[in-house]
Order: C-alpha cells, then sequence, then structure tokens
C-alpha cells in the first residue's frame, strides 16, 4: 500500500463537472487500496477574479492581511466541494485549511514560508481510512494570521504535505500532460519529457516555465519527495522528477507496482549522435522582465555592491546582472540587470537615490524584457550549443541584449515581443519538436 499526495490545479477543479472528474480519479486510487491525502487549488481563475474584486474596493492597494483572508477563500471552496463530492461517492473524506493541516508560515503576507508543517489530522485522517483533503496555497503566522504562500503555491504545499507524510510520491496533476520541452501554448510541437532532474527542473521553474512553482521544487529537492507531473484529464504517464532516493512509485496492497518508473525510457534529446553531447531537457521563457542600466558607475571597488545592495534592500530580486569592463579614460562603466517588472518603480527610486552619492551619470528603465533559457545537462561544457542557439536567434531576427550561462543552462535576454518566436526558433534549431502536437486540455496558461 503506498500513501499518495495528489494535488489538483485550478483548471482541474474549474467546475462541476471537473471536480466530479477528479472525486472519481481520487476515489479509484483509493479503492486500489492507497492511502490518498488531496491538495487543491482554487477553482479556475477564482484567484484572479478575488483579486479583481480586492482592487475594485481598495484602488490605492488591499491591506495585505486581508488580502490573505480573502484569497485563501478560494482554496476552501475546492476543498469542501471536492470532500462532497467524494463522499458523494461512498468514500469517507475531509476537507481542511492549511492551518489546521499544520501548514505554520512566517508573517510575510502573500509570499509567506513555510516554517513548520503538522499533519497531525491530516495523519489521522488518512488512518481513519478517510481520503484527506487540504486546502493549498495557505499556511497560519505565529499570530495566528492567515497567509498566502504565494501565486501557485499549492504545488508548495503538496510537496511540503508530502514530505511531512513522508508520501512515496507527489502527484502534480495539471492541464497538460507533463513537462514538456517547451511550453505547449507556444509550442505546440514540444516533446513530453518523460523524466528529468531535479536540478533541471528547478533551471525550468526558476526560468519560467510555471508548470511547477519553484519553491516546491527546491523543497521536493531538500526533502527527496518524488514528483510525477501529469494531466487530471488523460490517464497518460506524465514525467518522473527524480530525487536522490530510489523511486518506488508505490505498490498495490498485493505488491504490484502501481506505478512502474524502471520501464520509463527517457526522451530527452541529444543534439548529435555521440555520447559526449549534451542532453537538452528543454526551454523556458520568461515575460514579467525588466532591465535597469546603470550608466556611467565609477569603476572602483564597491560599486557594483553598493547599486546591487540598494536593490535588494529595497527587496527586489535580481536576476541577471552584467557589467562591461571600462574602457572609457574617466573609468566609468555600465551596470545592467534584470528584475521582475513588478518591482520596476521600487527599483528604479532604489537606484535614483544613490545617484548623487556615486556619481552615476544615469539611471535608464525599460520595461517588458523577456527571457529565453536553454536546459541541459553539460552546456557550458559545450560552445557548440550556445552557438547553435545564437544562430538560430540570428536567423530568426531577433536581437540578443544580454548572456548568462551556467553549468545546465544559457539564458538570453530579448525583447519581450519576440521572446515566444525565439522558443519556436531555438526549439526546431534543437531538433525538438515532437511528430505529435501536444495537448493543452484546459486553463489559461497565466
Ligand atoms: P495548475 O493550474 O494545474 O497549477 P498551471 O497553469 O500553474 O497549472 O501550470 C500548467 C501550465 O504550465 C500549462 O498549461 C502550460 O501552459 C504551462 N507550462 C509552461 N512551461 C511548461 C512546460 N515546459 N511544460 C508543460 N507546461 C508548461
Ligand atoms: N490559487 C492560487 C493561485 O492561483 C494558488 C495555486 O493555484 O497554486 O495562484
Ligand atoms: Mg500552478
Amino acid at each position: 500500500m503506498a500513501l499518495l499526495v495528489q494535488k489538483f490545479g485550478g483548471s482541474s477543479v474549474s467546475d462541476v463537472d471537473a471536480i466530479r472528474r477528479v472525486a472519481q480519479r481520487v476515489v479509484a486510487a483509493h479503492q486500489s487500496g492507497d492511502d490518498v491525502a488531496v491538495v487543491v487549488s482554487a477553482m479556475g481563475d477564482t484567484t484572479d477574479d478575488l483579486l479583481d474584486l480586492a482592487t475594485q474596493v481598495s484602488p490605492n492597494g488591499p491591506p495585505e492581511r486581508e488580502l490573505d483572508m480573502l484569497l485563501t477563500a478560494g482554496e476552501r471552496i475546492s476543498m469542501a466541494l471536492l470532500a462532497m463530492a467524494i463522499q458523494d461517492l461512498g468514500t469517507a473524506a475531509r476537507s481542511f485549511t492549511g492551518q489546521q493541516a499544520g501548514m505554520r508560515t512566517d508573517s510575510s503576507h502573500g509570499r509567506a514560508r513555510l516554517l513548520d508543517v503538522t499533519p497531525s489530522r491530516v495523519a489521522e485522517s488518512l488512518a481513519r481510512g478517510e481520503v484527506a483533503i487540504v486546502a493549498g496555497f495557505q499556511g497560519v503566522s505565529d499570530d495566528d494570521d492567515i497567509t498566502t504562500l504565494g501565486r501557485g503555491g499549492s504545488d508548495t504545499t503538496a510537496v511540503a504535505l508530502a514530505a511531512a507524510l513522508n508520501a512515496d510520491v507527489c502527484e502534480i496533476y495539471t492541464d497538460v500532460d507533463g513537462l514538456y520541452t517547451a511550453d505547449p501554448r507556444i509550442v505546440p510541437t514540444a516533446s513530453r519529457v518523460t523524466r528529468i532532474t531535479i536540478e533541471e527542473t528547478l533551471e525550468m521553474a526558476a526560468h519560467g516555465a510555471k508548470i511547477l512553482h519553484l519553491r516546491a521544487v527546491e523543497y521536493a529537492r531538500r526533502f527527496s519527495v518524488p514528483l510525477h507531473v501529469r494531466s487530471s484529464f488523460s490517464d497518460q504517464e506524465g514525467t518522473w522528477i527524480l530525487v536522490d532516493r530510489p523511486l518506488t512509485g508505490g505498490l498495490h496492497k498485493d505488491g504490484t507496482a502501481r506505478h512502474t518508473p524502471d520501464t520509463i525510457t527517457t526522451n530527452t534529446i541529444t543534439t548529435e549522435d555521440t555520447m559526449e553531447d549534451p542532453l537538452i531537457s528543454g526551454i523556458a521563457h520568461d515575460t514579467s522582465l525588466a532591465k535597469i542600466t546603470v550608466v556611467g558607475v565609477p569603476d572602483r571597488p564597491g560599486a557594483a555592491a553598493k547599486v546591487i545592495g540598494a536593490v535588494s534592500t529595497a527587496g527586489v530580486s535580481i536576476d541577471m546582472i552584467v557589467q562591461n569592463v571600462s574602457t572609457s579614460p574617466q573609468g566609468l562603466s555600465d551596470i545592467s540587470f534584470t528584475l521582475p517588472e513588478v518591482d520596476g518603480a521600487v527599483a528604479v527610486a532604489a537606484v535614483r537615490d544613490l545617484q548623487q552619492e556615486l556619481g552615476v551619470e544615469d539611471v535608464l528603465y525599460t520595461s517588458h524584457v523577456g527571457k529565453l533559457s536553454l536546459i541541459g545537462a553539460g552546456l557550458r561544457s559545450n560552445p557548440a550549443v550556445a552557438q547553435r542557439m545564437f544562430v538560430a536567434l540570428a536567423e530568426a531576427g531577433i536581437n540578443i541584449e544580454m548572456i548568462s550561462t551556467s553549468e545546465i543552462r544559457i539564458s538570453v535576454i530579448t525583447d519581450q515581443d519576440v521572446v515566444e518566436e525565439a522558443v519556436r526558433a531555438v526549439h526546431s534549431a534543437f531538433r525538438l519538436d515532437a511528430d505529435s502536437t501536444a495537448v493543452v486540455y484546459g486553463g489559461t496558461g497565466r
């Protein structure tokens, strides 16, 4: 008998029929002898709709405590409805809010981090033979205030619950059949990846592939939780994300394997025919970035630390940083960095505050920046990969504004309007296209 945590995203529980379909899937797993804990997101676009309501009544920006109180209502609705639908099929089920499930967080509303996960009520419910259903995306702070984990945070709830319950697998049910070599909404011929390492998945999630919440992947790596990303709309095997622990995948009561990951072969695609060649896992893209260029920074120790320090003190996370070597007789250089577009105004103000003190010439702001990241094993040691990527972009007439690399990633910054075209060009240059078209079953991909 295995212990499964199954997480269903918003598009999987978007209406009554969808909730009933999910209930049938959960009950089938339960009847096959597994213990099943479920994590649910809010129905369809409920979170966006609630956010909309909040900004209508509070045009100057809703107070964050009340906003969290409001948004967590979305997940409470779906958890209760799913519990009812499962009970209607004759299986015992009980729903729990994040607080009841022991999800204790810090008090940063809107982006709370989990401090302690003690799902004793969930464990008791499972021990009674019930399906336990937990509201995703939410927790409670030490002040007993309700918090949210950030957009897409139900994935993190699911992985945290799986880690705390020592589940055999955490199944992430969504609206596509797994992790693809690119977002199938942008590249319909993207190939489904059958197995991928957690490190590569981290890079995909960190650089815009929003199929998994980045913190969920970090959590899965830290606590060695095997993940299986798959569709709630089909029975297709999805993508197995491999962690440093034997992949049991769970056994049926009679000892036969519920999943057969050993028989899965990788469809990671080689760019050439030899063993030494890099293995490309996929392409992630991000269309939520902006860029700041600080012009004429005195070329002396400590200047970059001041600029970057001011931005991070303002609470803005910086992604890519490029500083050119000064060639001017005055010894001035430029520093450019990318950041989330939503934080643009705060970051510009923080750097402008320093302008006088540092004697910086100008602070330039570019909104609407896009990023494309090619991810795979051994990229940096294969210069031919970068060359092939840059040639593909050049042939598509796409200008590269910045470049950064890691051992398993090459990222380029482009204009936001051309990033999707760039993804398609690089995807086909690496011959990642499948013969068939990926199915997108629902949702908006937002
Ligand atoms: P859920 O509501 O189930 O949490 P999300 O919308 O958060 O689902 O994530 C699923 C979406 O992620 C897909 O519909 C797809 O558009 C998008 N996506 C982005 N990159 C990828 C990728 N590499 N593989 C699969 N889906 C991706
Ligand atoms: N409902 C939340 C959101 O839309 C959390 C989630 O779906 O993961 O961001
Ligand atoms: Mg999601």
